[in-house]
């Protein structure tokens, strides 16, 4: 048993306590104690690059719990230092569309997230009806659970993201704030779905997963992706059809899926991008 005068105990590194890959040891009025922890999940703070702050010992529910602040200092991915560029077209059927320097196309699919907002959405309904107290408790209950899955599944694809291209990439999205508004509902097929909130938050996880990654993120201006040819570069709106997903160009015929030539308009964008900003650099 620790005894400690306060409830609350702030702890200095490696002055009250200490941490290695294999031990916590800490100070206490009884001298040094060393103890095992569980260290699965704090392997990786232990690669040279974090340093650990001022703990707090906390005591709660007839327990001892440690809080240890970590943090890391990044640089942030130079333009110079760009070496592949992926542009990610963001969407219903695929949820992340991607194409990269090397002219390869990789698909998230999208199609079960659909599905499963779409399961969420006639249950909600129901509840709707329903008026009464309990129906108003699961109908919180749902909206919160279908959040859940929406961070996990967009946790899940920027992770794949990043862990996908190497080093020194740069990831292109659309710029999506000032055309969709948070309530704003995109419709699809008969039916809306409110979109907004979800890639704002794709955007943030990709942001802070890439910077850790030695990669970057930059959003670009949305207006045309989806009608230029990246063949030729004609802009035309009947190049687009959305009900088949297809894009065919008016002008020179190239055809391909419609989400991919958004991804390869956006990959082209973030090339303009890098030339505007490293002109004269
Ligand atoms: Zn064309």
């Amino acid at each position: 048993m620790i005894e400690f005068k306060l409830p609350e105990y702030d702890l200095v590194w490696n002055r009250d306590y200490s941490l290695t890959g294999n031990q916590f040891s800490v100070n206490t009025l009884d001298g040094r104690i060393k103890l095992k922890y569980e260290r699965k999940a704090m392997k990786k703070y232990f690669n040279g690059t974090w340093k650990f702050g001022t703990a707090k010992l906390v005591h709660k529910f007839q327990k001892w719990f440690l809080h240890i602040p970590v943090t890391k200092d990044f640089s942030e991915l130079d333009y110079t230092d760009v070496n592949n560029i992926v542009g990610i077209d963001l969407g219903i059927n695929f949820l992340a569309t991607a194409y990269d320097s090397q002219g390869k196309t990789t698909f998230y699919n999208g199609k079960i997230v659909k599905h499963k907002r779409g399961k969420f959405k006639v249950t909600r309904k129901q509840l709707q009806k329903k008026q009464t107290p309990s129906a108003r408790k699961k109908l919180k209950q749902i909206g919160s659970r279908e959040n859940r899955y929406v961070t996990d599944v967009n946790h899940q694809v920027t992770k794949a993201l990043v862990e996908k291209y190497r080093r020194g990439t740069m990831f292109v999205l659309e710029d999506l704030t000032g055309i969709r508004s948070a309530t704003e509902k995109v419709r699809v097929k008969n039916r809306y779905v409110s979109v907004s909130w979800a890639f704002y938050q794709f955007r943030q996880l990709l942001e802070y997963k890439a910077q850790l990654n030695g990669q970057k993120v930059i959003v670009v201006d949305p207006k045309y992706t989806s009608q230029t040819c990246p063949k030729c570069g004609h802009v035309e709106k009947a190049n687009r059809n959305k009900e088949l997903h297809l894009f065919k160009c008016k002008n020179c015929q190239y055809e391909s899926n419609d989400d991919r030539v958004g991804a390869m308009n956006l990959h082209r964008k973030g090339i303009e991008h890098i030339g505007v900003v490293t002109a004269g650099v």
